[in-house]
This record gives C-alpha cells, structure tokens and sequence, in this order.
C-alpha cells in the first residue's frame, strides 16, 4: 500500500518569472555600469548576451531539477518505508491491545503476539519467533489455513488450559498477503454465568413443582375418590396449606435473593447502630426459640457499635443464621448470638467463628473490605448435631441442602445461607462456618466499621 508522506501542496510553476528577474536584473546592472563608463558597448552587449543565456539555461534546466528534488521524498518514501515501518505499526498495536492477540506471517510463523497472549498460549520465550503449530489448538490451525487461502473471517472457540477457560478466537486476514491476525476474547465467565442461570431456573423449577404437584393430587383426590369423604378433607387441606405455606417461603427467598444481586454492587451507605439492629432481630426470635423448645441467648457490648449497613438486610442475616441454629439445635438445646467488635478484620475473621480446637472450619466467603480494617462481628452458636466436613465449603450455594442426605427431615428451601452471602458481599463482609459433628455449629460473619467509631474491643 503506498502512501503519500508529504502533504504540502506543490507550489505554483515560477520558473519563467525567475528567468525575467533574472534577465532583466543583469541588463540593468550593465546597462548602469554602461552608463557610468565602466564598461564598453562591446562588452554590455556581449554581458548582456551571456546573462540571457544563464537565464536560459536556468529556466530549461536547473530550475526543473530544484523542484524535482523538492518532490524526491514525496515519490520514493511510500516504496521504502512501507515494508519496514508496517510490521512495527502493527506490532505496536497487537502489544497495545488489551486482549490477546498475535499475527501470523504468510510463512505460518507467529512475528507478533502481546503478552496476554503468550500467558493464554504458555508462549514464554519472548523474542523467538514460532511457528503458528504451537498455539496446539487443532481448530485454531484450521481456520488460520482457510483465512489464509479464503481471506473470509472466521470466529473459532476452544478451551484451554483443561477445559478450565473457554475462548473465543477471532480469525482475520492479516495487513500482508496471506498473512492472518487473531484476537481472542475470553468467554468462560459468560458460559459459566449461563450455566448457573440455567441451574438456577432449573432448581427453581422444581423446588416450586413439587409442592404444586402436591396440592394438585389432593385437589384431584378431593373431586374423585374422596368427593364424598368430608372426614378426609381436613388432613387434605391441612397438607394444602403447608405446602402452599412452602410455595409462599421459597418465592420470597427467591425474590429476596433477586433484590439483593441487583443491588450487590452497591455497598450500603447508611450508617446505623449495629448492636440494636441485631439486638431487636434476637428479641423477636425469641418466641420461635421457646416453640422449639431452645434456649436463646443474646449477649453484646452495652454500648452502640455504629456500622455503614442496610439496617434491613442486616436483620435478615441475623433471622437466617439464627432460625437455622433454633432449627438444627439438639431438643431442649441452646442457640447463642454473641456480637464483638475486632481491631481488624483479620482479627474479627477468627473471632467470628471461633468454637474449639476440633472443629472443622471453611471460609464461605472472603471479605472484600482490606483486613486492616475495624471490624464489628456475629457468632451464632447451635449445640446441634453439626455438619460433616464434607459439605462445609458447599454452604451458601443455592438450594444446597445438607438435610438431603439426612432425609430431608427437616423444611427449608436452601436458600437462606445463599441469600446470608450475597448480603454479606454487598455489605464486603465475610462469612465462615465452623462445625464439630456432635457438638455443634457455629457461623460467623463480619464487615468493616467505620474508623472515627473506636470503642474498646471486645477480643
Ligand atoms: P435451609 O432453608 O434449607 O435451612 P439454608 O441455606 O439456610 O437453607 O441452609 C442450607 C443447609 O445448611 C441446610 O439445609 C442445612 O442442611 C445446613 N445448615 C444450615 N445451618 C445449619 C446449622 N446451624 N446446623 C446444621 N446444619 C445447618
């Protein structure tokens, strides 16, 4: 592609002005020399015919040569510098790029590639030029040999690195003949994202169809077999309503769950009395407690803890983690809601959850406030039957249910530790369980405190 690099337009053609200056210049300096008497007739006339001639060679050829080499640059850089400065051109902008990306000489040789790249491809040696074979990617040769001989664009995805990521390569002709440039964009969080939403709606699906199925057999009983049998239709309408009751709970935690990942990224900006919050949560617990026979105790700093949180969503991880506890503490048991505050959140991690020597522990989530932050911290305490260490880390994933493998014994929907984290996250806490199997489960969480609050710690 030849390019033109001088843009000055070309001058005006002066050549036979230049010629009459010239000419006449010097026929008027003879003629005064003349004049003055210090030259003759014979030589202003032969000076005069001399200086015409000068002109006349001038205006015929040096002055056409003068131009030509003015223009010199603007007909012979385009040949030149082409093929030299192109590739760098390129290169410069494959490095600027901020996905992977690389060319492919008409040779197959790999000439350019940025250092995302060489991390996707485990091409480290920088500077050796490889052949294209080495990208290992037998659909990637492919494309690259049909866009070399086709020129049509080509999209190409693959996985790597063990089917952990997926990628999408975007195969084109390159700026040389039969030359080939590749950009790649990483799909892996987009599939993984489709993939969870189709579980999701999946377990929704049928979390919610089962009670329904439910409802509509005994509906059917009620009309047909048992049209007649009243004595019947009160265990069938009791069995009704818990079902419908169970429809009812896991519909709000679905849309509790929805509300709260639509406002995930927005960190809470209210500040509130973190104490009181989680004080009057326990209190109203407390008739739950004493229907189920559980003990429930409360104990907290007897001053305020202020904290930036959503004084609503904090309740509900007290009401989640707390109705878990009354539900899985042993008959007669004892639920304990302790709340401390920590100089670091580090500190306030431990605190959180700590139990025994013994007890196996799994961090749920990973705080995104720094661990060099005041923090402020619950621990809810069960004397229950534990959980095996097995599905620790598997805790506040949607509808997991440990109780499966227990027979489903006990109700709930396997969302509440789901909905605890995400309200956690958006508050950039932590979360973390620790469990000894026959002794009990406690769970902790914490989030940072703002600094100009420093009441003297707890720990
Ligand atoms: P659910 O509505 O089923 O309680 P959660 O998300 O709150 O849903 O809890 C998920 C699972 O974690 C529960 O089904 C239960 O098996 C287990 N779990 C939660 N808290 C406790 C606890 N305090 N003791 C024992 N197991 C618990």
């Amino acid at each position: 592609m030849a390019q033109k690099t001088d843009q000055t337009p070309p001058e005006p053609p002066r050549r036979f002005q230049d010629f009459l200056v010239l000419t006449s210049g010097s026929v008027a300096v003879l003629a005064l020399l003349f004049l003055t008497g210090a030259i003759g007739l014979v030589e202003w006339v032969t000076g005069a015919v001399v200086m015409t001639a000068g002109a006349l060679a001038f205006y015929v050829g040096s002055a056409p040569n003068a131009n030509r080499i003015r223009e010199a640059p603007v007909l012979e850089t385009p040949a030149i510098a082409a093929p030299t400065s192109r590739p760098n051109e390129i290169e410069q902008f494959i490095l600027a790029l901020p996905l992977p990306a690389l060319l492919i000489s008409s040779q197959g040789q790999i000439t350019a590639i940025n250092a995302h790249a060489q991390g996707l491809f485990r091409l480290n040696h920088t500077n050796a030029i490889v052949p294209v074979a080495a990208l290992r990617q037998p659909d990637l040769l492919a494309a690259v040999d049909r866009v070399k001989n086709d020129g049509a664009n080509e999209r190409v995805e693959f996985t790597q690195h063990g089917d952990a990521e997926v990628w999408m390569a975007h195969v084109r002709s390159g700026p040389e003949p039969r030359s080939v440039l590749m950009v790649f964009e990483d799909l892996t969080a987009v599939r993984r994202a489709e993939r969870a939403r189709a579980d999701f709606l999946a377990n929704a699906s049928h979390e919610l169809r089962t009670p329904l199925t439910a409802i509509g057999g005994f509906i059917e009983t009620m009309r047909g077999p048992a049209k007649d049998d009243k004595d019947a239709w009160d265990g069938f309408l009791d069995i009704m309503g818990q079902q419908t009751e169970r429809m009812k709970r896991l519909v709000a935690d679905l849309l509790s769950l929805s509300r709260i990942e639509f406002s995930e990224h927005r960190a809470p900006s209210t500040e509130i009395d973190f104490v009181e919050t989680v004080r009057k949560t326990s209190l109203a617990l407390v008739p739950i407690a004493k229907e189920a026979g559980i003990k429930l105790h409360f104990d907290a700093p007897d001053h305020g803890i202020a904290a930036v949180a959503d004084e609503d969503e904090l309740a509900q991880v007290i009401q989640n983690l707390a109705s878990n506890a009354i539900k899985y503490a042993r008959p007669g048991g004892e639920v304990q809601i302790l709340v401390g505050t920590a100089r670091t959140m580090a500190d306030a991690a431990t605190a959180s959850s700590r139990q025994s020597q013994d007890a196996k522990r799994s961090l749920l989530l990973q705080p995104y406030a720094s661990a060099e932050a005041p923090a402020v911290w619950v621990r809810v305490t069960d004397d229950g039957a534990g959980i095996s260490e097995q599905h620790l880390p598997r805790l506040g994933e949607r509808f997991y249910r440990v109780d499966e493998s227990r027979g489903g014994k006990i109700e709930g929907t396997g969302l509440g530790l789901a909905i605890v984290k995400h309200i956690m996250a958006r508050h950039r806490g932590g979360l973390a369980v620790e469990s000894l199997e026959g002794h009990g489960t406690a769970f902790g969480i914490w989030m940072p405190r703002p600094r100009h609050d420093d009441p003297a710690e707890t720990l």
